[in-house]
């Protein structure tokens, strides 16, 4: 029987599944897995590589021609270490969604993301992890929350990283990315039936934190 336990944390753009799945992870002293950060460095490749092109069949043939590597949440491509700022930029998030509806690369990132959670205790935050990726979870948590607060609070994330952007320009962003994520064919958006919903709306990323505390020691105490 698998001894390790992983901890799903899916939700909506901007929801703050990275923050408060890092805070989390380091309460209870599992790796962190931001796995958006494989699809932001498959776009900020394709962006590179494929010169605006949306011809999906070059991005599967540039992914699946790169060595890449997620260690201690650093994106490493052919050998180099990938700028996190130049992950959050406008035009990686524009074409992050797009990037991810291809089933060959959500092939390529699955596996990937399985091979680092195999015997470890990880929180994986995502879009599909409880649903997909990480099915048997230990615990599966779903971050949500109206649009304009997270885009507010993406605003001022990619403010401090200067970034330089409009909240108009973060707000549709958000709504687009939401959209194309929720209704692409393979693995979208959804909540998976097991997972405990939290509304982030008016908590502070350390009372997200205590709330999944207090689900993690229901599951202890129940399993
Ligand atoms: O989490 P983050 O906002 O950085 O993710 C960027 C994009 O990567 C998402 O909007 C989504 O299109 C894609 N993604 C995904 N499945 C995941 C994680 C991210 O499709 N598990």
């Amino acid at each position: 029987m698998r001894k390790n336990k992983w901890i799903a944390i899916d939700g909506d753009a901007g929801s703050g599944k990275s923050t408060v799945g890092r805070l989390f992870a380091d309460r209870i002293q599992f790796e962190f897995i931001d796995s958006g950060l494989l699809y932001r460095a498959f776009a900020y490749t394709v962006l590179k590589e494929c010169a605006g092109k949306s011809d999906k069949e070059e991005w599967v043939d540039v992914i699946q021609n790169i060595e890449f590597d997620l260690k201690g949440g650093i994106i490493c491509i052919d050998g180099k270490d990938v700028n996190k700022t130049e992950l959050r930029k406008k035009e990686v998030d524009d074409l992050v969604s797009p990037v991810s509806t291809v089933k060959e690369i959500r092939e390529i990132v699955t596996e990937k993301l399985r091979k680092i959670a195999d015997s470890k205790n990880v929180v994986m935050a995502g879009r599909d992890i409880g649903s997909v990726v990480l099915k048997n979870a230990f615990l599966k948590i779903y971050l949500t929350g109206p649009v304009e607060v997270r885009a507010k609070r993406r605003y001022k994330e990619l403010l401090e990283r200067t970034v330089n952007i409009t909240f108009e320009e973060v707000l549709d962003g958000l709504k687009n990315r939401d959209v194309i994520d929720s209704n692409r064919d393979i693995s979208p958006l959804t909540i998976p039936h097991d997972a405990y919903v939290i509304d982030t709306n008016y908590l502070s990323p350390g009372q997200v934190v205590d709330k999944i505390i207090q689900f993690f020691k229901g599951r202890e105490y129940v399993l």
